[in-house]
């Protein structure tokens, strides 16, 4: 693993945010250091994107502290490109750079789309469209980068190649990472750190000291699936799921009977 760059990139103190009478985040304590991989996992409906979202400023929240320093970029689970825009141009819009073709050409070539700069976006694969999107947010040379599950409409093959380059593009930017997924083995696959996300809190902070590159059957691997599945309330009982064959046979002979 790379070595860590001083510094705290995020530092969140006291974080609240209401959805009109509801309150969806009961105050975050969050710091993510500079180089950090961090990955918020959470039930559906936690508000792992409403925390996203604060922290990249799209949604007012408040906070007793609330920084983030440097520039921060998002990508979303849907690419979100514009259209009507060939990719090189949706890499450049609203970008400031001396030479943004330039810096968007070298994004490009970073993520292996530059044979499809010139192409729409509605031609591109969906693995060539989160690509697309992942370039966009790296031309804009992010200290905080914001992800909100963005491999999850990918096909597994696919998914495989982009962790790859996830990993490759932090290891040579090193900016601060906060992934929002909803997959245990994702987050313990990519990141240093994982936090669970219920009832509005952080409710656990685990550390994730395994060597890269990671393996799924290393035993620390395992041990911290269980962990985190169980704080997220899934029971990982193979047993259970192995239950259902032989009742669902009954029920199928039945229906045949
Ligand atoms: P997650 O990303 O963890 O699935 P979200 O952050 O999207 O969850 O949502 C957290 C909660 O806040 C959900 O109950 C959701 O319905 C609610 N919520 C999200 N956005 C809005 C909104 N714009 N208006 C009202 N409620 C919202
Ligand atoms: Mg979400």
């Amino acid at each position: 693993m790379a070595t860590r760059l001083p510094g705290a990139v995020t530092r969140i103190r006291g974080l609240v945010k209401d959805f009109d009478e509801r309150r969806v985040l009961h105050g975050i304590d969050l710091d993510i250091q500079r180089g950090e991989f961090v990955a918020l996992l959470g039930r559906s409906g936690s508000g792992k994107s409403t925390l996203l979202r604060a922290l990249a400023g799209l949604d007012g929240a408040t906070a007793d502290e609330f920084t983030v320093s440097g520039d921060v970029a998002v990508a979303f689970q849907e690419p979100r490109l514009v259209p009507w825009k060939r990719v090189l141009a949706n890499l450049t819009l609203g970008l400031r750079h001396d030479d943004p073709k330039a810096a968007a050409r070298a994004a490009l070539a970073e993520v292996g789309l530059s044979e499809r700069a010139e192409a729409w976006p509605l031609t591109l694969s969906g693995g060539e469209a989160q690509r697309a999107s992942l370039a966009r947010a790296l031309v804009r040379e992010p200290d905080l980068l914001l992800l909100d599950e963005p491999f999850s409409a990918l096909d597994a093959l696919t998914r495989i190649t982009i962790h790859k380059l996830v990993l490759e593009l932090w290891a040579r930017h090193r900016p601060g990472v906060l992934l929002v997924t909803h997959d245990v083995d994702e987050a313990l696959l990519l990141a240093d750190r994982a936090l669970v996300l219920a009832d509005g809190r952080i409710a656990r902070d685990i550390r994730i000291d395994l060597p890269r590159p990671r393996r799924r059957e290393h035993p620390d691997f395992v041990a911290l699936r269980g962990e985190l599945l169980a704080e997220l309330g899934v029971v990982p009982d193979d047993e259970s799921s192995e239950d259902l064959v032989p009742l669902k046979d009954s029920v199928l002979l039945k229906g045949i009977a």
